[in-house]
Order: structure tokens, then C-alpha cells, then sequence
């Protein structure tokens, strides 16, 4: 399908098309081929709009900032949505935080601290938004996204708006059973009243500790695998003596071997072949099966 005729075949919006757009720049790793259209919704009405009329035969995608997807090659069919200004907000009432999708953890972290708030601290280290964590119940250093949400908002494909308790997203460890269709907008999160400087300490020292452990400035996805119940994704890939591991342009991490890093000119292709490649040799010489955290997502070249 030509990019032209895809957009001339979507509804009139308020919100922006963008046209073959590069999506490396847009993820973490740097890697990854175009989307034939990038929809950024004025809002949720228009969202809706959206949803409810474009053609039912045009693959929809939503993504926050990329922090924990690998985009292949061959970029992404049909139209990527992401969620711009109008979602970036934040509100404080009593103890429960209201957040747009939009929202990077760490800006919600460093707001509710402001506001005396306790309980999101976990977020500080988390580079994405609040929608993609609320898709992969983000978590960290004890906590997580489900334990601390109230409410989550989401639009389904056919642009229906609807609440969801925690237990009816059906959350578990990095994982969800609520369908992809949803796409979050909103999240309501339950904070305790704290001591502010107890809660910049407590966020201090999750920043120290990350930067000393975890490659947190490189081209990364952060932990590639699951930890398998019972035990360190990061161990079995160690014992499997892949610490350094490389395909291509693409090595697992010296400093936290569950971190996948593109050295600057791995394709997607190199990371997804080095990620079957650590599966398959952890499996024989641990016989435990790992599996990607990581998405992965669109067509090879
Ligand atoms: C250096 C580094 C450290 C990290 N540390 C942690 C950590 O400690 N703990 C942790 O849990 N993760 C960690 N991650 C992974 C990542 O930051 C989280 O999974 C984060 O929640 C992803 O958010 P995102 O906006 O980047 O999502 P994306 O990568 O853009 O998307 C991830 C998934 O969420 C879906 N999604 C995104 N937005 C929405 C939405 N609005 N509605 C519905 N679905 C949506 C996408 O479709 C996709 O399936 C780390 C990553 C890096 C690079």
C-alpha cells in the first residue's frame, strides 16, 4: 500500500498525520524501519474519532517512547499512534494522582515527591510513560505499576472509553490480560502522604544504584528477558557465558548481562538474532527457557 493512498483513506482529524516516518528515533535502541502513518491525537474525543472511523482493515500500533520495544526493520504497517501534549498532564488530589498516558514516570515520580507523596518512587528509575507502564505493569525495586494504580482509562478499537480496576486489567509480573486493542490514556494512582526529603533520598539513591548496575545511558531496551520464576535472567545468561555475547552491532551487556545494547550500527535484524540466540544457549546449558520482556514488533526487511 503507498503511503499517499493510506492517508488519504484515514478520517479527518484535529489531531496530526505524519507521513513514512523514521521510528529509530523514537525508541530507545535507535533501530527500526518507518511507519507509513503517525497519528498524534488532539485529544481523546479525537481519538475516538479516530478509531471509530478509519478503515477496519488498518492496523493500528500505540507506543509511548519506545523504551521497551524493538522495531524491525521493516518498520510497522498501517498507523502508529502515539499520545502527545493533551495527554502529558498531571494532577494532584489528597493522595491519589491523576496522570495523562503521555507522562514519563520520572516526571510523576519527581511530582508527586513535590506534592509529599510516597509511593511512586520506583517510577524515578523507569524511562518510559505512564501508558507504557501501565501496558507492561513497570516495576522496580519492590513495587509496581498495578499495586500502586487505582484506575486505568482506555479506548478499545471501535473508540469505546472505559474505567478498569487494577484486577480487571488482570495484571502479573510485567504482564497484563487485558487485550492490546485498549490503549490507555489515563492512569489514577493511590500515593500515601510522606516526607518530601525522605522521598528525594529514596529516589537518590534507586538513581545511584541503577547508574552503578545497569547501562542506563546506552541504546538499550532495559532487561531483555523475564526473570524466570525462581530465578535471574541476568544469572542464567551469565552462567550460559554470555556476558559480551554479540551479533553484529548488537552485545549483551559487560555491565548487566540481561541489558542488550546496540553498540551504534546494529540493525533490528542483529537484535532479535542475538536475542534468539541467548534463548536457545540458555536453554541448553541451564534448561530453563527465557523469554523476551521486550516487544518486538512490524515486518523484517
Ligand atoms: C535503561 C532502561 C531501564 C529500564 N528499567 C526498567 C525497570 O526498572 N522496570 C521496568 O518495568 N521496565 C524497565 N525498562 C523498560 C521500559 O522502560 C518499561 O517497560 C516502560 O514501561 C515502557 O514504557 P514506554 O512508554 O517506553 O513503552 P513502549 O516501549 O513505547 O511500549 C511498550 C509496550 O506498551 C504498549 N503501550 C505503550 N503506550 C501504551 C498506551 N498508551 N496504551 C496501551 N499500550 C501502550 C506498547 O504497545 C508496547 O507493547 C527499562 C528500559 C530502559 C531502556
Amino acid at each position: 500500500m503507498e503511503n499517499s493512498s493510506l492517508l488519504s483513506r484515514l478520517p479527518e482529524v484535529r489531531g496530526r498525520y505524519r507521513e513514512n516516518v523514521a521510528l529509530g528515533k523514537m525508541c530507545w535502541f535507535g533501530v527500526g524501519g518507518r511507519a507509513e502513518v503517525v497519528f498524534i491525537p488532539a485529544d481523546i474525543a479525537d481519538l475516538q474519532h479516530f478509531l471509530i472511523n478509519k478503515p477496519a482493515d488498518v492496523p493500528c500500533f500505540v507506543f509511548g517512547v519506545g523504551s521497551n520495544t524493538l522495531i524491525r526493520d521493516g518498520g510497522i504497517d498501517g498507523v502508529v499512534i502515539r499520545l502527545g501534549g493533551e495527554f502529558n498532564y498531571i494532577q494532584v488530589q489528597g493522595e491519589v494522582v491523576t496522570a495523562g498516558a503521555a507522562v514519563m514516570d520520572v516526571n510523576l515520580a519527581n511530582y508527586a515527591c513535590q506534592a509529599g507523596l510516597t509511593g511512586l518512587e520506583f517510577m524515578i528509575g523507569i524511562p518510559g510513560t505512564v501508558g507504557g507502564a501501565l501496558a507492561m505493569n513497570a516495576g522496580a525495586y519492590g513495587s509496581d505499576t498495578a499495586t500502586v494504580l487505582l484506575e486505568a482509562t482506555a479506548v478499545n478499537s471501535r473508540g469505546e472509553l472505559q474505567k478498569f480496576a487494577p484486577q480487571e486489567i488482570g495484571y502479573g509480573y510485567r504482564h497484563k490480560d487485558l487485550s492490546d486493542e485498549w490503549i490507555f490514556v489515563e492512569a489514577k494512582f493511590q500515593a500515601r502522604p510522606g516526607d518530601i526529603d525522605e522521598i528525594q533520598a529514596k529516589m537518590d539513591e534507586i538513581k545511584h544504584q541503577r547508574g552503578d548496575t545497569q547501562p542506563v545511558r546506552a541504546k538499550t531496551g532495559g532487561s531483555t528477558f523475564k526473570n524466570p520464576e525462581g530465578h535471574k535472567a541476568w544469572q542464567l545468561i551469565d552462567q550460559a557465558g554470555l556476558r559480551g555475547a554479540k551479533v553484529g552491532g548488537a552485545i549483551m551487556s559487560e555491565k548487566h548481562c540481561n541489558f542488550l545494547i546496540n553498540e551504534g550500527d546494529a540493525t533490528a535484524a542483529d537484535i532479535e538474532q542475538l536475542i534468539a540466540l541467548v534463548k536457545e544457549e540458555v536453554l541448553k546449558k541451564t534448561g530453563v527457557q527465557l523469554e523476551a520482556e521486550i516487544k518486538i514488533v512490524g515486518k523484517g526487511q
